[in-house]
């Protein structure tokens, strides 16, 4: 990914990155929503560094907590308890319905999907793992299997039995919204191609990388129901969908009523530390009896600390519901802005996790994958940040810190026009 521009500086090209710009830009501060680069030009982030900035960049309340606990203790190990780490792990457990109340601290998504894996198939001990196509949970080698995108997997021996469903997309699936349709793939999947006991079945609410994709109505209710009855256990991966992002619920798995066995978080919740979470009920983490959960930063108080300030920040400055404030007035613009512009082939998501599917032609739906990565190279030079994603690479994705106002949402909006023109 190494850019043209960055590889002619020699001491700014030794890092192996993932770039998103043809034209790349040098940051060198965040506030809040704004990013600026090395020579104070600013940008408005509608991208969250990948949906990972929750509460803003540098907020000051998560800046405090982290530099108060830097001066106080930075390092244990789990092998003792901080307060930070036995606080948090309470404040977390009571933001989870049901009886989802053990938590398990390690430092990022691929690495709480692998210990979902893990817990699922020391529970059930069984071995197949139901996933859908399109899906993302991680790098990991025993994350990897579980996505169903071609160009995030490496030709190597994976940890599990991978079976990918049936997306249920509501744009591009061959059942529209209709869940339970979609479902059924899923029991013909555990009839045939597993030897009908599964470990579980993992999915986001709203597919992320996939481009911001809400699965189709009552998908989930149905698919965990089949899941329980082969045996397995239900993961929701709110790695992306977490922390109130989703406006109208704190959780994603919310969206759909369902209560999840194993719930996965990261990115948001810690706003941009390496920190992230496995929550699941006292039954399943039975099954780590006698055996360890060992992870040298996992539960770090410095991370601890920021992963609170995110918490409290949540809920008293009414994050949730000023998503979905914002996150309706901006899909309200978003469709009126696809009425204007042919190529807008979809406007979708929730709250401030929303997608924009470009495409050719609105019959055959064939992505317009060059033409959005020039409209957001374009909206980068006029100062908007955006995400893109889905498997063709033509989904603009518009996941920004969740302080994101709505003169924000008018800018954003007023850009993508001016770039779309
Ligand atoms: N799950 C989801 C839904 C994600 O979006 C990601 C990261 N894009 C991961 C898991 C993996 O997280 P990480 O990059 O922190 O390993």
């Amino acid at each position: 990914g190494q850019s043209d521009n960055l590889a002619d500086v020699p001491s700014r090209s030794h890092a192996a990155l993932f770039l998103h710009f043809k034209r790349p830009v040098m940051i060198t501060e965040g506030k809040m929503q704004y990013l600026y680069d090395e020579r104070g030009r600013r940008y408005l982030d509608a991208f969250a560094g990948i949906v990972t900035v929750s509460v803003g960049h540098c907020h000051p309340v998560v800046n405090e907590a982290i530099i108060r606990q830097t001066q106080l203790l930075q390092h244990t190990t789990t092998i003792y308890l901080n307060h930070q780490v036995a606080e948090y792990a309470k404040e977390l457990a009571d933001r989870m319905p049901g009886n989802l109340k053990v938590v398990y601290f390690v430092n990022s998504g691929s690495e709480a999907n692998d210990m979902a894996l893990m817990l699922a198939r020391l529970y059930t001990g069984n071995w197949d793992v139901v996933c859908l196509r399109n899906a993302y949970h991680g790098m990991s080698i025993g994350t990897m299997g579980t996505c169903g995108q071609h160009t995030w997997k490496q030709p190597m021996p994976q940890g599990f039995g991978y079976h990918h469903a049936l997306n249920p997309d509501p744009y591009r699936g061959a059942f529209g919204d209709d869940g339970p349709r979609y479902a059924a793939d899923v029991a013909d999947l555990i009839s045939s191609a597993t030897p009908g006991k599964v470990a579980g079945f993992v999915a986001e609410t709203i597919q992320g990388v996939g481009g911001a994709q809400p699965l189709a109505t009552g998908y989930l209710p149905a698919v965990y129901k089949m899941v329980r009855e082969a045996g397995g256990v239900c993961i929701a991966d709110e790695v992306q969908t977490g922390f109130g992002r989703t406006g109208s619920h704190y959780w994603g798995f919310q969206h759909q009523g369902v209560l999840p066995d194993i719930v996965t978080m990261a990115k948001g919740i810690g706003n941009g530390l390496p920190l992230a979470a496995v929550v699941t009920t006292p039954e399943i983490a039975a099954a780590m009896a006698g055996r360890l959960h060992f992870n040298t930063y996992g539960g770090n108080p410095v991370c601890s600390a920021g992963g609170r300030a995110v918490l409290r920040v949540v809920d008293q400055e009414q994050r949730q519901a000023h998503c979905a404030q914002i996150g309706a007035h901006l899909l309200t613009r978003l469709r009126a802005l696809a009425a204007k512009h042919d190529i807008i082939g979809d406007v979708r998501g929730s709250g401030l996790m929303l997608g924009v599917e470009m495409v050719k032609d609105r019959t055959t739906k064939e992505a317009a994958k060059a033409e959005t990565a020039t409209v957001m190279e374009s909206m980068k030079d006029m100062g908007v940040l955006m995400g893109k994603g889905g498997l063709h690479g033509n989904v603009f994705r518009i996941k920004p810190p969740m302080c994101f106002s709505r003169q924000d949402a008018d800018f954003l909006v007023d850009v993508m026009d001016t770039a779309l023109a």
